[in-house]
């Protein structure tokens, strides 16, 4: 019997809610509860959430206010009415962010969230406590489709927290152990000659499940099978998040962990978009958001089926509203109602997450996120590409403006090579950096193939 689970999901967890005021629990047996009443319910449950954030986005937010006269539509039909507010693009809402603050915000219990953008832009943004207790109620009920509980064991192949300290980082070990039973196998630094060891400790803390990013699972797995290893415990499921997950990737690494692979869709500035249900349909949160496709040119609504851009409206951030923030995606909404019981909409495909895998002197693997987590620790960076040239070169992009400070730019240099190892690295300052043909621009590209 998995008996920290449990200690966990009963004792530990619950008394961390209580201690500090929490409602995880709470909300995601409330989100349980809607997965599955009628569509025209859930509408009205979004529809009612919207009216009053929008009621108090054009009362007490600066960057609203000017929306005031459009208050009887919103009394009337809120989603009408959210159609008239303009599209909020990173940039512009980059340049003003203190005007999205709510005056009835208390600051001092706001969270401070940066993202590093894996559009290489980094983003800085304010939330409260509430709307990350609805984040993360989203993904337990994520992963309840999938039979994976609250203090079930997870391993996760992913990044470590670089801007903490060496004390935070003990800390932060301690809480992922005690409340989250999660362990972490660094991604940023994958090799294949400790697979055995890295095998081991996955095989000693008996995980129910595995979350990571697609690159850094494929390649994960790519060792396991190259090495024709196999683990000898069996997993619920391994969860993708943050990348695309092609199907070349899923295919290895199903193969290598013998479970399903299942998506998560969330961003940092975007809180849990989707989750895949055992089915494969990726289902929306359309409880804690109003989700919103449009044409990339018009910005006018797609029909479902189409692709577009998605527009996040979250509807439990009261501190900072974001109205029809667009994430950057390209996203597809499928047209057909699931068959699985689930009535929450589809996605049908996202597009333009991937990040390169870079190549270290040393002959590890870097993944693309790394250089997205280096920039979100300097202030300075408004947008970066790092490209890899060759194996030991590397051309650093970053967009000049005034505010550009010399020692983020060595502190960047710093990150690329401590990691790296002394490769020769380029610095160029323009005045923009191109998008790919995908129409996103990529922070991580790495120019040559990769020697398996
Ligand atoms: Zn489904």
């Amino acid at each position: 019997m998995d008996l920290t689970g449990s200690v966990i999901r009963n004792i530990a967890f619950p008394l961390m809610e209580k201690v500090k005021g929490n409602h995880i629990r709470k909300n995601l047996r409330e989100l349980r509860d809607s997965q599955s009443i009628s569509r025209d319910e859930l509408k009205k449950l979004q529809k009612d959430r919207l009216r009053q954030l929008l009621q108090h986005s054009v009362t007490h937010v600066p960057a609203y206010r000017e929306f005031a006269s459009l208050m009887p539509l919103i009394e009337q039909d809120p989603l009408l009415a959210l159609a008239r507010f303009p599209v909020l693009s990173k940039d512009a809402f980059r340049e003003d962010t203190e005007k999205y603050f709510s005056e009835t915000a208390d600051r001092s219990q706001c969270i401070l969230n940066r993202t590093g953008g894996s559009t290489g832009k980094p983003l800085t943004f304010y939330m409260d406590r509430h709307t990350v207790e609805y984040y993360e109620a989203a993904r337990y009920r994520g992963l309840s489709w999938s039979n994976i509980r609250i203090g079930d064991p997870c391993v996760m192949i992913w990044g470590s927290p670089i801007e903490l300290s060496q004390q935070a980082q003990r800390k932060q070990r301690m809480k992922e152990r005690l409340l989250k039973n999660r362990i972490v196998i660094p991604a940023f630094n994958l090799r294949k000659e400790q697979l055995l060891e890295y095998v081991k400790t996955i095989e000693s803390f008996r995980p129910v499940y595995i979350y990571g990013w697609a690159t850094a699972l494929a390649l994960f797995a790519s060792f396991m099978l190259e090495k024709n290893i196999k683990l000898s415990i069996p997993l619920k499921a391994v969860v993708n998040t943050a990348e695309t997950l092609y199907p070349h990737q899923r295919e290895l690494i199903e193969q290598a962990f013998s479970c399903p692979v299942i998506n998560e869709y969330g961003a940092r500035d975007g809180g849990i978009i989707g989750y895949e249900c055992s089915h494969g349909h990726l289902h929306v949160s359309m409880e804690n958001a109003v989700y919103e496709v449009v044409d990339i040119k018009t910005l006018q609504p797609v029909e479902p089926g189409q692709k577009g851009l998605i527009l996040v409206t979250d509807l439990h951030n009261y501190v900072m509203p974001r109205l029809r923030y667009q994430l950057g995606d390209v996203v597809a909404m499928a047209s057909e109602p699931a068959s699985c019981g689930l009535t929450l909409p589809v996605l049908e495909s996202i597009e333009g997450r991937e990040n390169d895998t870079f190549l270290a002197l040393d002959g590890s693997f870097i993944n693309g996120q790394f250089f997205t987590n280096v920039a979100r620790t300097l202030s300075s960076i408004k947008q970066f590409q790092v490209v890899q040239q060759t194996p030991n070169e590397v051309v650093l992009r970053l967009v000049n403006h005034e505010g550009l400070k010399q020692e983020d730019i060595e502190a960047f240099k710093m990150g690329i090579i401590n990691r790296m190892g002394e490769v020769m690295i380029h610095v160029e300052c323009v005045n923009e950096i191109a998008p790919a043909d995908s129409g996103k621009v990529r922070a991580a590209i790495r120019n040559f193939a990769l020697q398996r």
